[in-house]
């Protein structure tokens, strides 16, 4: 799953994590100290911090053939007791820092960078990761990873992007999901070339990286499109990926002025791990998340289990088949039954449209981000994009807020750059979309509430409605 871990063209700074640096060789060593000091435990958890340990302990529980079950470090006792019992896993490897941490009855093992042990064969079968999905909807679910899924999503990615060797990644993301630590961190260790991982993911960070391939989620972006500068020295860069969440059309726009280029965009899931995405010699066009990667299959069924017209008009359940898919979740067969159908596909749970040529539009999630609104279905991202067309909208969150005539009311959340009012909004929404799609109200309000990836929790805004 590793194999360009040993390799040609190592350098002292193969591996850069907020400042410290490793080559390659010396990232082996002390991930194969880890190895030794795990070998035969059931789980490793590793509190992962933006820091060369996190590496170092991923990597040292991958060699050992021992499933690495990252923690977010800033996560609450709630969540951290949550993931560190429901995984089980008996240790918790930790920074020097970090010596103190609540670990709720595993063992805390120190991981020093600076360590060197005998690198053990790796094995090519088993898990990988209990990687916990980010729990937007719900408490975060275990999903089990195998070494041959992530095998082959990042092996498609290196195909769709013409990853190479010769690229230097940069992000700052956080190291405990799918697109920081899988693609993020363990992408250049299977394909090759330098990873460099800003600590955080700033646009100062990333214009001083001079790197060819950057990963951001859409926060991310929208903070670089705002600072003319980073942006504009990124247009050496050979590829911007963008993922996790919707890309807001203006900051693609934004970005191609600036930069050069629009991201790429890429949809995935903890469940399916890299489904879809833009290739870097195709089409890059805003909101869209392009075709799917690799020998992945993708799937539109209506809510009857009938298919889907591929005519980038008519919405349905996306679902996706191929290697990439997970085992299940851990200890959930109730979620396990649900997110299968009878045929083996494993339902996202989010809409999507499929256009005439294969391209995927991903409307959201179908519990949160489909309004059914007088007999009417409302996607919440094409109001949002409505809302962010006006020059004093900075960001926009629509909900079906339950509603005793509609059954749902198109309801948005918005922060204002200025002085405007819900009234002036929805007047100038008005004018762009149909009557049951526009806002019945409009909250201004100073932020929305996100997770770690810049996700915006919609369960949180309707507790609000
Ligand atoms: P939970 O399953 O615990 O509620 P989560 O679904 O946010 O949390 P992840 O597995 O990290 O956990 O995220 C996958 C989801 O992120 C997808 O189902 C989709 O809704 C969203 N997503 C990912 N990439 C994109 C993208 N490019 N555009 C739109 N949505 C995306
Ligand atoms: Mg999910």
């Amino acid at each position: 799953m590793l194999k360009a871990l040993e390799g040609s063209g190592d350098t002292a700074d193969a591996v850069v994590v907020a400042g410290a640096a490793l080559s390659r060789e010396q990232l082996r060593a002390a991930a194969g100290a880890v190895a030794a000091r795990v070998a035969g435990a059931p789980a490793l958890a590793v509190l992962a911090r933006p820091g060369l340990e996190t590496l170092v302990a991923t990597v040292g529980g991958l060699l050992a053939g021992v499933p690495v079950v990252p923690v977010p470090p800033d996560a609450g006792p709630k969540e951290r007791e949550h993931i560190l019992r429901d995984s089980g896993a008996p240790l918790l490897a930790v920074s020097a820092a970090d010596r103190g941490a609540e670990a709720y009855g595993a063992r805390l093992l120190t991981v020093d960078p600076a360590e060197r042990g005998e690198v053990p064969a790796e094995p090519g079968e088993g898990t990988a990761f209990i990687l916990y999905t980010s729990g937007t909807t719900g408490a975060p679910k275990g999903v089990l990873l195998s070494r041959r899924a992530v095998a082959a999503g990042l092996d498609g990615l290196a195909e769709a992007w013409a990853w190479t060797p010769d690229d230097t990644l940069v992000h700052g993301l956080p190291l405990f999901h799918v697109h920081g630590l899988i693609l993020g961190a363990l992408g250049p260790l299977r394909t090759g070339g330098r990873l460099v991982h800003t600590g955080r993911p700033t646009p100062a960070a990333y214009a001083a990286a001079g790197g060819s391939l950057y990963f951001g989620v859409p926060t991310v972006w929208s903070r670089i499109a705002a600072d003319e500068p980073a942006a504009r020295a990124l247009a050496s860069a050979r590829l911007l990926v963008s993922g996790s969440a919707p890309l807001p059309v203006p900051v693609f726009q934004r970005l191609r002025e600036l930069a050069g280029q629009a991201p790429i965009e890429r949809y995935g899931m903890t469940e399916t791990l890299i489904t879809l995405s833009t290739r870097a010699d195709g089409e890059r066009r805003p909101g869209s998340v392009g075709l799917p990667v690799g020998a992945v299959r993708t799937r539109l069924v209506s809510e009857t289990g009938e298919p889907v017209p591929h005519d980038a008009e008519s919405l349905g359940e996306l679902q996706v088949s191929g290697p990439t898919l997970s085992d299940g979740y851990l200890g959930r067969p109730d979620a396990d039954a649900e997110s299968r159908t009878a045929d083996g596909w494993f339902r996202t749970g989010d809409v999507a449209v499929i256009g005439p040529d294969g391209f995927h539009r991903i409307v959201g999630r179908a519990s949160v981000d489909l309004i059914k609104t007088g007999g009417f279905r409302v996607g919440a991202g094409e109001v949002e994009a409505a809302l962010r067309d006006h020059p004093e909208v900075l960001d926009a969150a629509v909900v079906g807020a339950p509603d005793a005539d509609l059954g749902q009311a198109v309801t948005a959340f918005v922060i204002a750059a200025g002085p405007v009012t819900g009234e002036q909004l929805t007047a100038f929404v008005a004018e762009r979309l149909s009557v049951h799609k526009r806002p019945r109200r409009v909250v201004l309000v100073d932020e929305l509430p996100r997770n770690a990836l810049g996700k915006v929790l919609k369960q949180a805004l309707l507790r609000q409605c």
